[in-house]
């Protein structure tokens, strides 16, 4: 658990938004093969890991009032956010009083999409379109999926929450089309890996699928979402031999179409 804030100063003068990352919590319940932290748990060498207390949330959401920058507030850094027991309060409280803005511009949420179950979908929902603020304030939910059948999320993850992650993402989606809400976005994203790579186009036709069901215009690409819509993101593996990972990236988009080789194994750029 952490707090991070780029500068202590009430304004930076960089004229650019500023990125807060406050970290609630740097336990998870999931252990993906591709993540550092679930392999060097005590990187911030606290002890134990832990969960952020009421009063240091509460302390630096107030204090936000205090800068004039544009603050692009993230409640994660490593870790799962969705494990802290006060999650739901913690979001509520931050929204209800960012009325006009007046705290941060832009909220994003990472979460594996594990414990966001119906009853949190709906404190999401209710903070993303409280009308007291920018439409666009809670811009996305990121969910790291990375796997289509069960087996190959159990494989990557080592815990068999697949079939769960799925079904809150659908119900989020459902959800908010049942609201009449289009906020947060959703952005589903695969890390390309030589585990799951032979599933990508299953990944792609469900998820496909899935937003045409609902009527929902949405993206697939292969580098982070530039735009404010729901999006399918290939992911590259970032790795010690980075060439292979980007080998393999670019032969899967290959496959999916997203974005041909030529015979050299080149990008043909006039597909960018
Ligand atoms: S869900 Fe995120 S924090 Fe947890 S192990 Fe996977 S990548 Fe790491």
């Amino acid at each position: 658990m952490s707090a991070q804030l780029d500068t202590p100063k009430a304004k930076t003068g960089f004229g650019q938004p500023i990125n807060l990352n406050l970290e609630i919590t740097d336990l998870c319940n999931i252990k993906c093969r591709m993540c550092g932290q679930a392999h060097n748990p005590k990187v911030h060498n606290l002890q134990p890991n832990s969960f952020m207390p009421w009063a240091v949330w509460k302390a630096s959401i107030d204090a936000l009032a205090d800068y004039d920058d544009e603050v692009s507030l993230c409640p994660h850094w490593l870790g799962e956010p969705c494990l802290h027991p006060e999650f739901d309060r913690f979001l509520r409280y931050a929204f209800e009083h960012n009325a006009d803005n007046r705290l941060f511009r832009h909220f994003k949420l990472h979460t594996n999409g594990s414990l966001l179950e119906p009853d949190r979908v709906d404190t999401v929902l209710d903070c993303a379109n409280l009308g007291t603020m920018a439409e666009d304030t809670f811009r996305f939910v990121h969910f790291s999926v990375d796997a289509y059948t069960p087996a190959v999320y159990y494989g990557i993850k080592k815990y068999d929450y697949g079939e769960r992650v799925y079904r809150n993402i659908v119900n989020l989606l459902e959800t908010r089309e049942r609201r009449g809400l289009q906020w947060p976005r959703v952005t589903n994203a695969f890390i390309v890996m030589p585990e799951n790579q032979h599933e990508a186009r299953r990944f792609l036709d469900y998820w496909t699928h899935v937003f045409d069901r609902l009527g929902l215009p949405f993206d697939v690409v292969y580098d982070w979402p530039q735009h404010v819509r729901d999006n399918l993101y290939f992911r590259r593996l970032h790795q010690a031999d980075q060439p292979a990972a980007d080998r393999l990236h670019r032969l899967v988009l290959n496959d999916l179409d997203l974005l041909p080789l030529d015979a050299e194994g080149s990008w043909i750029e006039e597909s960018f």
